[in-house]
């Protein structure tokens, strides 16, 4: 064995596979650069950290189940003086996960609610947070499903598992009678431990006829938002504002109406 197939052993052995892969590379980088030991040997570590964190991060995003791709660079803020950048920034640190606080992300269709949860859901990730997204319907499914085969407690405990925990477009739907209580359970699992972030495209004053049962609305909400930070948006759906640019909808706008003279 010669050296450069001994020193792979052992690379492989103390699993720097970063390191072993781009060996011979990093070999020359060093030398072209003229590093110090303590200098090549920094710079060997940061390849292998940086290899591991891309690594927790592509698995964390296959986990989280995403949707789509979306991040808070893409988000046009000038499209939505609405909402506060401000409070968006400071939400994307992830303070609130460490807290184990709630977000509610709420207004009309179209307005960026699953960009913008799916932006800071990334965000969470990259500071190292595990994250789940599922849409209301889905995860009201799977906890009424698993009520039926007697393995609630297994699923509460999938959903309760990630720090953060988004819940897209609640109130889409209307919940089965059931499905409130499968709901309720949930968000009292979760209070005070693990973050969740909603959006909805009802105001929190209509949740009552999304659960279908006011007193669980109310103590759903009791928890959701004792530690809170309430996102409303108003403005419109950026869908129609990129149709009526392009002209699409223009003659919708200018069709004739309708005399009553
Ligand atoms: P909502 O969940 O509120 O119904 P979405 O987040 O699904 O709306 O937004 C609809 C589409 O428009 C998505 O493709 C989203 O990326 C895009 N979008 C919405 N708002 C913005 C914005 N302010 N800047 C950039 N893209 C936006
Ligand atoms: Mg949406």
């Amino acid at each position: 064995m010669d050296g450069h197939d001994h020193l792979t052993a052992l690379l492989s052995r103390l699993k720097l596979t970063a390191l072993r892969d781009q060996l011979d590379n990093l070999i020359d980088e060093a030398g072209r650069r003229e590093l110090t030991i303590r200098e090549a040997l920094t710079m060997f570590c940061e390849r292998e950290v940086a290899r591991r964190d891309q690594r927790r991060i592509d698995m964390a995003f296959g986990l989280a189940r995403f949707p789509f791709v979306r991040d808070l660079t893409g988000f046009d803020f000038g499209a939505q003086p609405s909402l506060d950048k401000a409070q968006i920034r400071e939400i994307a640190t992830g303070r609130f996960i460490a807290n184990g606080e709630a977000v509610l992300l709420l207004g009309p269709p179209g307005v960026g609610k699953t960009h913008l949860a799916v932006a800071l859901g990334r965000e969470a990730i990259i500071a190292g947070y595990t994250v789940l997204f599922t849409p209301a319907t889905t995860l009201v499914a799977q906890l009424a499903k698993a009520h039926g085969e007697g393995r609630l407690e297994e699923k509460l405990s999938h959903y309760a598992k990630p720090r953060l925990l988004i819940v897209d477009e609640l109130g889409y739907l209307p919940f089965e009678p059931d499905a409130a209580h499968l709901f309720f359970q949930l968000v009292s699992r979760r209070y005070e431990r693990g973050a969740m972030l909603v959006t909805s495209n009802r105001a929190v004053g209509e949740w009552g006829q999304v659960f279908g049962d006011a007193v669980v609305a109310t103590a759903i909400l009791d928890r959701l938002l004792h530690h809170s930070h309430v996102i409303t948006i108003r403005g419109d759906s950026y869908r129609l504002r990129e149709k009526r640019r392009s002209g699409l909808l223009q003659k919708t706008a200018a069709a004739p109406q309708p005399s009553n003279a």
